[in-house]
């Protein structure tokens, strides 16, 4: 063993500096958030040979007092906590004070700086760690920092770094994430000379995407917003056409922070299963605020990670604010409307704006004989006929008549040409090149499933009276619990009667549930709920009656006639989340021929 030596506050530096200071992208990283710690409103990035050469960074921020400038290189120099009680409150970027000492310990750094009450700025140069010059400069307000030659005194370091073109792809990464977060900063970043990214800084997250991501991507994304006890989850989930094969474009924040968490990304993409069958990564772009207190942002120096008190509940939030969304958008049907003029019609308006029509009423005044009222009539009428899958017009004589209409449905996906059955099971069929394979116990109980969410909430369960009505004996507290909450049991179908001592006589049950699992099914039910507590929405409470009645409704091992495989696949397509069932395990499986090809080893 060596003895035990004191390293010199330069060595020392250069070791911690590694934690921070990995790439050209990190140094980048830590100045654009000491720019946005400072106000800044426009931050300027200028990098050559992806930052190899050099960077440059210009705000418009508050800037650093003279007499501080030199301080702000020491390390554990910040001007943003006093003591470690800071850190628990902590709104800024950086706080360990740790960066710029860092940096000029691995890199030659200029920095110029001017505060508003003062004429002049002052300039410092550090290369190294050493100190070169320091001067009053003449600038605007605000910071300018150089950084050059990066790793100029360590060649292992250096010779790490990839390609120009990869490592600024890294800087590209870390603009644009930044970028994201901070809507109200507008950002430019130059390539060599070039500018290559720039946002407006006007607070629009769609602009935002616009300008970083373009046309095709600002156009198809799904807005997410939703609340919880928890926390607030915002922001915008892409459609299934800009999704990728990899994750590189999906930015989380929690708090305003960009974070990794593999996990929260694992929940939006949990979200998407239940709609659409992606083998790829969704785009998003999403803000988690949460309590200060519920996380804990301090666990590694690059502040990229995060742990949360409440790690599940978490999860919740994220999951099920991307699902509504989802679930909302894909209620409604997309569509593009041809029309000659631009002129839309009531019908085609509402359809447009994605009111819900099945609940609204749209006056109808187009009956007149005016023939061109006539021409404009028989284009609405089409125009409904394509659109909308059942129409009525009400007549309340003179001019207050109205027409309500429901739009159809969209299919999940194409209609599949059955080959077979397998095991008794699976439903095995084919669309083009794309073989399918559908759990029809799965995709069974998912149909039911969600035509008995569908009734609950529009209070038509249709109930069966037990031919023989159930005694059921029940438990203090269980007794408790079925009275507190008939009126759920009731929309859900189950109607039972006291029965006297703790003992209640259930009368009915929902039709499709069949009567002989009756008893089970209600026992079932209670146990669940009461475990679910109170506090949960009635929403909650409604979906998991569904799934516990639904599972044991349906028996696996069935030989299904022809029709009934067909028909189960039509009902199928039609579900709002068709591809999962209600425990969240897939129904439909789906191989191409080069999938299979693969398999034979043929490619
Ligand atoms: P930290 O950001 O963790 O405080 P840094 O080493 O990144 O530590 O910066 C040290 C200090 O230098 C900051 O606390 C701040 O006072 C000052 N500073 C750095 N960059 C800027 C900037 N662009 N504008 C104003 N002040 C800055
Ligand atoms: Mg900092």
């Amino acid at each position: 063993m060596n003895r035990i030596n004191i390293l010199d506050k330069d060595t020392f530096n250069k070791i911690a500096a590694g934690e921070v200071v990995e790439r050209p992208a990190s140094v980048i990283k830590e100045l654009i958030e000491n720019s946005i710690d400072a106000n800044s409103k426009n931050i300027h990035i200028y990098i050559e040979d992806g930052g190899k050469r050099s960077m440059r960074v210009v705000d418009d921020g508050d800037g650093i007092h003279k007499d501080d400038i030199e301080k702000a290189f020491m390390p554990h120099s910040t001007s943003k906590i006093n003591s470690i009680e800071d850190i628990e409150k902590i709104k800024s970027m950086g706080f360990r004070g740790e960066a710029l000492a860092s940096i000029a310990s691995v890199a030659k750094v200029n920095l110029k700086s001017k505060i508003e009450s003062e004429d002049m700025g002052r300039e410092i140069e550090i290369w190294g760690g050493s100190r070169r010059f320091i001067k009053d400069v003449g600038i605007p307000q605000g910071t300018q920092i150089y950084v050059f030659d990066i790793f100029f005194s360590m060649p292992a370091r250096l010779k790490f770094l990839k390609s120009h073109i990869s490592e600024f792809s890294y800087i590209i990464d870390v603009v644009t994430r930044i970028a994201l977060g901070n809507l109200n900063i507008s950002f430019n970043l130059y390539k060599d000379g070039k500018k290559v990214l720039f946002t407006n800084g006007k607070g629009s997250l769609r602009e935002a995407v616009l300008s970083i991501y373009g046309k095709n991507f600002s156009e198809n994304l799904i807005d997410v917003l939703y609340h919880k006890d928890l926390g607030i989850i915002s922001g915008v989930v892409g459609e299934e056409s800009i999704s990728r094969g990899n994750r590189n474009n999906q930015t989380l924040f929690v708090n305003s922070r960009y974070i990794k968490n593999r996990m929260l990304s694992v929940a939006v993409e949990n979200a998407f299963k239940s709609f659409i069958m992606v083998n790829k990564f969704p785009f998003f772009i999403l803000n988690i605020e949460l309590f200060p207190d519920l996380v804990d942002i301090n666990v590694h120096p690059q502040k990229m990670e995060v742990k949360f008190l409440k790690e599940r509940e978490v999860f919740s939030l994220v999951f099920e604010g991307v699902h509504l969304a989802l679930k909302e958008y894909f209620k409604k049907e997309k569509f593009e409307i041809h029309t000659e003029n631009d002129n839309y019609t009531p019908y085609e308006e509402a359809y447009q704006e994605k009111i819900d029509i099945s609940e609204v009423e749209i006056p109808y005044d187009l009956r007149s004989k005016n023939p061109a009222y006539d021409k404009e009539k028989n284009k609405n009428v089409d125009f409904l006929e394509n659109k909308v899958e059942k129409f009525t017009f009400s007549d309340k004589l003179a001019s207050k008549d109205t027409i309500k209409f429901e739009f159809k449905r969209e299919a999940k996906f194409p209609k599949l040409q059955l080959i077979g059955q397998f095991n008794k099971s699976y439903i095995i069929s084919q669309h083009e090149d794309l073989l399918y394979i559908i759990d029809q116990h799965a995709a069974h109980e998912k149909i039911n499933f969600e035509k008995y969410v569908k009734d609950i909430t529009e209070r038509k369960v249709v109930s069966q009276i037990l031919m023989i009505p159930e005694v059921i004996e029940l438990t203090q507290s269980e007794v408790l619990f079925v009275y507190e909450n008939k009126i759920v049991f009731e929309t859900c179908g189950f109607l039972f009667e006291d029965f006297g001592e703790n003992t209640i006589v259930l009368k009915e049950v929902p039709l499709f549930i069949g009567n002989i699992s009756a008893r089970s099914i209600f026992m079932d039910v209670l146990e669940n709920l009461q475990a679910m507590g109170s506090g949960k929405e009635i929403e909650v409470r409604y979906n998991k009656i569904a799934s516990i009645a639904c599972k044991s409704s349906v028996k696996a091992m069935e030989d299904l006639s022809e029709e009934e495989m067909i028909s189960l696949m039509d009902d199928l397509r039609f579900l709002d989340e068709p591809f999962t069932c209600p425990h969240g395990r897939p129904t439909i499986i789906v191989h191409s021929v080069k999938d299979i090809e693969r398999w034979f080893k043929r490619i």
